[in-house]
């Protein structure tokens, strides 16, 4: 298999192999690797530190005693049970949509719903940074696809303008904060253009949902569109600290789906356990809306520390990149800071723009102000 060596050889040399780096364990922020101090995780996307949360976990306990462990087949087999369908419809209620489906995860609905309701013939208009899965669900459908520039919604208009014609269904695709940038798009403009050119908008949010909105439902929630965006695609396995995923929209879509989506059908239901663990979660949401406050404002407070010695950060969410530019040194203060107990990972091309090598900052309600201190005061010792 002299390709894969050669291939894992280029990417050793590159300083660009990816490698798995296993912890003991992790709780309420930290990670414990063998032997070390545990080190603070800022790159996790346990953003409100629902992965340990006493009530999430009594739930998801409780559940193994009564369903057991595992579903047992496929929702259309004989894997469905009343609870999938008690957290679809609290899905449909935050999210103020018709209609609820549950994916087993997020790389799996993005994939399954883009190429289920799209094929040869229509069109998508992506942004340029949409995450992979729906890069991958666009590829799956057969439908052709045109990427614009990231937020540039004048490059989406000349695009629309030029090609809009020449297809049957068309649908724009963003995120609602961009996992690498932790930016928002342009929503109200998205949806004028979606209305002005005849198209279906959909959006992806991942890292919105538990976070934005009164009442953590999403972007979409804080700007007041709900009506206006067709699809609404988000995750159990951030903010909500377990695992799953979920589209809301019409009624119509998600039966469509059910028998449409392969993603959907040929996989085995997720846990009943995960799913107790996520209406828990949609419970916590509503009873502690102050973690999601709390780590907003941590989130300014370390931006402005961070603009305050002179460094550039980009976003605005929980998310806090900081860009330092050249790729090797965003490795070596990466590796810096692990010395000095900070878990923050390296950005860089191409995942990101060349010569925009950063560290992705994500924050965690489990990190307090002190944290953030110590983290800017380190950082300053390395730039
Ligand atoms: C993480 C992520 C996904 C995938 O979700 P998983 O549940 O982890 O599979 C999809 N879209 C975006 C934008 C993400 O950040």
């Amino acid at each position: 298999m002299s390709e894969l060596s050669d291939f894992l050889q280029q990417r050793a040399q590159q300083g660009l192999l990816r490698r798995l780096i296993p912890a003991e364990r992790r709780d309420k922020g930290l990670r414990y690797c063998q032997g070390e101090e545990p080190v603070i995780d800022f790159s996790s996307n346990d953003y409100l530190g629902f992965s340990h949360h006493p009530r999430i976990k009594a739930a998801m306990k409780e559940a193994i005693d009564r369903f057991g462990v595992g579903s047992s087949a496929s929702r259309l087999l004989s894997g469905d049970l009343s609870i999938f369908h008690e957290l679809e419809q609290k899905v449909s209620r935050l999210k103020k949509k018709e209609g609820a489906l549950i994916f087993n995860s997020g790389y799996q609905a993005n994939v399954g719903i883009l190429s289920a309701l799209y094929k040869k013939g229509d069109v998508f208009f992506s942004d340029k940074i949409n995450h992979a899965s729906i890069i991958d669900g666009m590829r799956l459908s057969g439908a052709d696809f045109f990427r614009f520039r990231h937020n540039d919604i004048d490059h989406l208009e000349q695009l629309l303008k030029l090609k809009r014609a020449d297809f049957k269904q068309a649908l724009i695709i963003t995120e609602t904060i961009f996992s690498m940038d932790g930016d928002k798009p342009d929503l109200n403009r998205l949806v004028k253009l979606k209305e002005k050119y005849d198209c279906l908008l959909f959006v992806d949010e991942a890292h919105a949902t538990g976070i934005f909105g009164r009442d953590g439902a999403g972007v979409v929630e804080e700007l007041g569109l709900t009506e206006k965006v067709d699809f609404i695609m988000g995750t159990f396995s951030k903010a909500l600290g377990s695992f799953g995923a979920y589209l809301a929209a019409s009624a119509e879509t998600v039966d469509y789906l059910i028998n449409q989506s392969r993603g959907f059908i040929y996989s085995t239901a997720l846990p009943p356990a995960l799913i107790a663990a996520d209406i828990a979660a949609l419970s916590c949401l509503k009873d502690e809306p102050d973690r999601r406050r709390v780590l907003l404002a941590n989130a300014d407070y370390l931006r402005n520390r961070l603009k305050s010695i002179g460094l550039e950060t980009l976003g605005e969410s929980q998310i806090v990149p900081i860009v330092i530019g050249d790729s090797a040194k965003a490795v070596s203060i990466s590796e810096e800071l692990a010395k000095r107990r900070f878990w923050v990972c390296p950005i860089r091309p191409p995942t990101v723009p060349a010569n925009s090598a950063r560290l992705r900052v994500s924050l965690s309600y489990d990190h307090g102000r002190d944290t953030i201190d110590k983290f800017v005061e380190e950082i300053n010792k390395l730039v």
